[in-house]
């Protein structure tokens, strides 16, 4: 890895360590799934909310490889059923996400529609991983939140067909508005992927959220 790029992480893993999370290096999506893979014990329940990034690294294979007991909350087939394995998913062993930024600072940000997200992240599993590529990191909050609007939003949107302001003209329209820098300010579509948001700062639960930086860029 890039020598500039290894001493910014490593600057960030401290920081993330002094919040109280545990924080991983890896120069690759290869050995950020030899991390996850050592911080996993085969049987042990697991559940995601669907990521890129976990995708692109392999990790998704690896929890659907019949090794853990994967809660897929895919597998619902009514609006019960789903709702019935989001509540199976939060008593799982680990739960395993990306973030959608990471402050230089070593605070996370995250941004949901559905909300099953930042709750699994908030108070949910007793252990959350998440990986991230060195492309979600931020200076700072402000950062963050144009880097929801202006990046991962539009992105989902479209990976996701839904259409909003943001999947068509590629930012937030509150970007548009001159009104970028305001958190929740947005679109007026029923289908908006941003309606709840989470900062995750100095936790009380030392540990319980591990952050895996890697050294490629990944995901939204
Ligand atoms: S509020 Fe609407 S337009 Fe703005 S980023 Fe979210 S989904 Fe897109």
């Amino acid at each position: 890895m890039e020598q500039t790029l290894q001493a910014k992480l490593e600057s960030v893993a401290e920081n993330l360590r002094k919040n109280s999370m545990e924080a991983y290096i890896a120069e690759d999506k290869a050995e950020a799934k030899e991390i996850v893979e050592s911080l996993l014990r085969d049987g042990m329940s697991v559940a995601t909310g669907g990521s890129v990034t976990l995708s692109e690294c392999g990790i998704t294979e690896l929890l659907t490889s019949g090794r853990y007991n994967f809660v897929d909350r895919s597998k619902g087939k009514t609006s019960d059923d789903v709702r019935r394995l989001y509540g199976e998913q939060y008593s799982t062993d680990t739960y395993l996400c990306s973030s959608n930024a990471v402050t230089e600072d070593g605070v996370l940000y995250n941004v949901d529609g559905n909300s099953n997200r930042v709750s699994m992240i908030a108070f949910g599993p007793s252990s959350v991983i998440m990986v991230v590529g060195y492309n979600k990191i931020v200076k700072d909050l402000s950062e963050a939140i144009l880097r929801v609007k202006t990046i991962a939003a539009p992105k989902n949107t479209v990976r996701l067909g839904i259409d909003t302001y943001c999947s068509k003209c590629g930012e937030c329209v509150s970007i548009s508005q001159g009104k970028g820098s305001e958190m929740s300010a947005g679109c007026e579509s029923d289908s908006r992927i941003c309606c709840s948001y989470l900062i995750s700062g100095k936790q009380r639960h030392k540990g319980r959220i591990k952050v895996v930086l890697v050294g490629e860029e990944l995901g939204y």
